[in-house]
């Protein structure tokens, strides 16, 4: 992304405080979870110094070598007394133990999984919602693959971490900070032999974090890639088909996919250089404590119990250590996907330059003033310049010109999906960047000349906006844009279905029913942009002429090619090079040289043989 805001961006935030952020809300969950996961994890310490009390006290009559420890579980038993004469009591007890565990962990993953699902659908409304206001700056130089990654992809990253990884970092601390006295209350020496491999896996792990943010922030941003590749080429599939582009489009594919494959095997690669080595100093080290335990209990100076009870606890403080590799590697794309997220979020909205809100409790009248405007999208050229014309509240205004000639970024600068950066734009006597934004769109109706329409039924695109709309109401719009007979012609009429799961509309069909919402809005300035090319003269005309008798006199804007559609209107100005060349009407222009004059010529020449040969 190369977008550059003229708004000072705040510092990144540091990866920790942005998970901290991320729980708000959550916390209690997460405590409680906690509280579920030491009490499990407390009955899983608890299980296999059972066994190993019941070895020194009750079957190997080692009481007066075994430790305080065992002792203390024996103790609750009942003493070795009890127990010796019943040796299912043990068994019972463990298996007791092992079901009230299980309820605990089933405990805490359930309130991990609710607070996991919880944030990430809060993190997806924030992002969704923020992306709706973003300024049409960044929109325009955003890829949509990347996009779509950060708010598919690196949102299940964090929810996948977040739903096992929070706890398991809080069960592995728990592990070590408890296992390791009860360790040391055993048998120190044993302790000591048994953990000494312990930090080499630490250190190494702590390169590995490192490493690991870095490739896999390669492998999101090459997934960003090949996605938007996907996207484009799916959206532009039938002109890739039309130009023959097949050959063209799956080169265009192999390259990022290839990309992206090799990413991840670097990631893999650098996952099973951690993993492999780490898996084997752990087994090293459960080698060591199992030769240095059978040494010791030989020679007297541990008991069986104590080493059975041992080992058992071994295996449970080693569990975090090889979970660390997997932690990690969560944590560190964790950390990527939050702040490739982060990102996003810190861009700044369209809402975050405004200053004084004007919101008028009236529609406006539609009178419209451009005094001196001038707008560049980027610094190497103009695209609007010393544009100043007045439109009166009701009357029509058509923009003409070449294709690049700025007609349409006057029309966005209108409704401020850009500002302006010289001049002043009014509707009615207000300048535009002081009035409410909702209040300034709500008082427009716009048709693109490529309108987009949902894949919903025809109803409910033209509704848009409008939810309490009658069927009278948006028949009524239909009729005055010409399609209502088309849409009853329709097997399913307005209930058909457009687009992915219904019929496709002719693009004539489709600005049609673009215009219908525009005026469902009931706007107090409809804006045209090229919103008639894709139809023929004849219901061009039938358009325009229903646009003004049904629904009288509101401004309107209308950009277009056909002189034919522009003659009525109030006033005409021709746009060249971002500059307004000529102004007048249909008849002043026609009076003096100019490109009207010349466009005007070629037309009615052009339709008099047009009629010549059809008469013939
Ligand atoms: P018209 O409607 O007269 O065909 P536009 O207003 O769409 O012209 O475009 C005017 C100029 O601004 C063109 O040179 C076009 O390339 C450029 N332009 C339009 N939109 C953008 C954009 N989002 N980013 C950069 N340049 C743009």
């Amino acid at each position: 992304m190369t977008y550059q805001t003229n708004v000072a961006k705040r510092p990144p935030t540091p990866a920790h405080r942005l998970l901290w952020r991320l729980v708000r809300g959550f916390r209690l969950k997460y405590m409680l979870a906690a509280l579920a996961l030491f009490t499990a994890t407390a009955i899983e310490f608890l299980i296999p110094l059972i066994g190993s009390a019941t070895i020194d006290f009750a079957l190997a009559s080692k009481a007066g070598q075994s430790n305080p420890l065992l002792r203390f579980v024996m103790n609750l038993l009942g003493g070795p007394e009890n127990v010796s004469g019943k040796l299912w009591l043990p068994a019972i007890a463990m298996l007791g133990f092992a079901a009230i565990g299980g309820l605990f962990t089933f405990s805490q993953k359930t309130l991990s999984a609710k607070a996991s699902d919880g944030i990430c659908k809060r993190l997806k409304d924030q992002l969704y919602d923020h992306i709706q206001r973003l300024e049409n700056k960044y929109i325009d130089q955003v890829q949509t693959g990347d996009l779509v990654q950060r708010c598919t992809s690196d949102i299940e990253t964090t929810r996948i971490f977040l739903a096992a990884h929070v706890v398991d970092i809080g069960r592995s601390l728990i592990l070590v900070i408890t296992a390791v006295p009860l360790m040391l209350l055993m048998n120190v020496w044993l302790t000591l032999l048994s953990t000494i491999l312990i930090p080499i896996i630490v250190f190494f792990g702590y390169f590995y974090f490192k490493k690991v943010k870095f490739i896999f922030k390669e492998v999101d941003e090459a997934e960003g890639r090949l996605t938007s590749v996907v996207q484009e080429n799916i959206a532009g599939i039938r002109v890739a088909r039309a130009f023959g582009r097949h050959d063209y489009e799956i080169e265009k594919f192999a390259k990022p996919n290839l990309e992206y494959r090799d990413k991840s095997l670097k990631l893999i690669r650098l996952m099973s250089w951690f993993w492999a080595p780490s898996d084997l100093v752990n087994l090293f080290q459960i080698g060591l404590a199992l030769i240095a335990g059978s040494y010791m209990a030989l020679n007297g100076h541990a008991t069986v119990g104590t080493v059975f009870g041992f080992l058992a606890l071994l295996n449970i403080v080693l569990w975090p250590v090889r979970m660390m590799g997997r932690i990690l590697t969560d944590l560190g794309k964790t950390i990527v996907a939050l702040t490739r997220i982060e990102e996003i979020m810190q861009e700044p909205l369209e809402t975050a330059t405004d200053s004084a809100e004007i919101k008028p409790a009236i529609p406006s009248r539609g009178k419209i003033t451009f005094d001196k405007v001038s707008f560049a999208h980027d610094e190497s050229s103009k695209t609007v310049e010393d544009v100043s014309f007045e439109i009166n509240a009701g009357d029509t205004l058509a923009i003409l010109g070449p294709s690049g000639a700025g007609k349409t970024t006057l029309m966005h600068l209108l409704m401020r999906f850009y500002d302006v950066d010289r001049g002043r734009i009014l509707l009615d006597d207000n300048e535009i960047h002081k009035l409410d934004r909702g209040y300034l769109r709500a008082q427009f109706g716009v048709v693109l000349q490529e309108p987009f329409l949902y894949s919903r039924s025809i109803s409910d695109n033209i509704r848009l906006g409008v939810n309490s709309a009658s069927r009278e109401e948006i028949e009524d719009v239909a009729r005055t844009a010409c399609i209502h007979e088309t849409i009853l012609g329709f097997r399913e009429g307005y209930n058909t279905e457009i687009g992915e799961r219904g019929i496709t509309l002719s693009g004539g069909q489709r600005q049609r029913v673009a215009i219908s919402r525009a005026l469902l809005r009931n706007p107090s300035v409809l804006l045209l942009d090229d919103a008639l090319s894709a139809v023929d003269n004849e219901t061009e005309s039938a358009v325009i002429d229903a646009l003004t008798e049904r629904h009288g006199k509101r401004t309107t804007i209308v950009i277009a090619h056909r002189l034919s559609t522009l003659a009525h209107a109030d006033k005409i100005i021709v746009m060249e090079h971002g500059r307004i060349t000529q102004t007048g009407t249909h008849h002043s222009l026609t009076q003096v040289d100019g490109l009207y004059k010349r466009l005007w010529e070629i037309q009615t020449r052009l339709e008099e043989s047009f009629e010549q040969e059809t008469a013939i």
